[in-house]
């Protein structure tokens, strides 16, 4: 028979915003700053820092007017080349 009333967690990390609990650490501030976070500063690749703020629709919209629901997905695109951005080697 079993009988498993209690739960086994030893250590569990709760979001401040809402009612999510993780595992990790690392799992709770990627779900605070996938969710939660109002802006995201990123490093272009023109290496000028931004900050990307989110708008009323929940989305960050980078300065090419490209608009993402999570900082992930905004952090993928700035990483692999934003088409706004051109690479600074050119000093003209
Ligand atoms: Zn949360
Ligand atoms: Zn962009």
């Amino acid at each position: 028979m079993e009988d498993q009333t209690q739960t086994q967690i030893e250590k569990e990390y709760g979001c401040a915003y809402c009612e999510l609990k993780f595992d990790s650490r690392g799992k709770q501030n990627a779900h605070v700053d996938n969710i939660h976070k109002q802006s995201k500063t990123l490093e272009y690749c023109d290496g000028i820092i931004r900050t990307v703020v989110r708008n009323t629709d929940c989305c960050f919209i980078c300065i090419c007017g490209r608009s993402y629901d999570y900082v992930k997905n905004l952090v993928r695109h700035v990483k692999s080349g934003c088409k706004e951005i051109k690479p600074s080697l050119n000093s003209k």
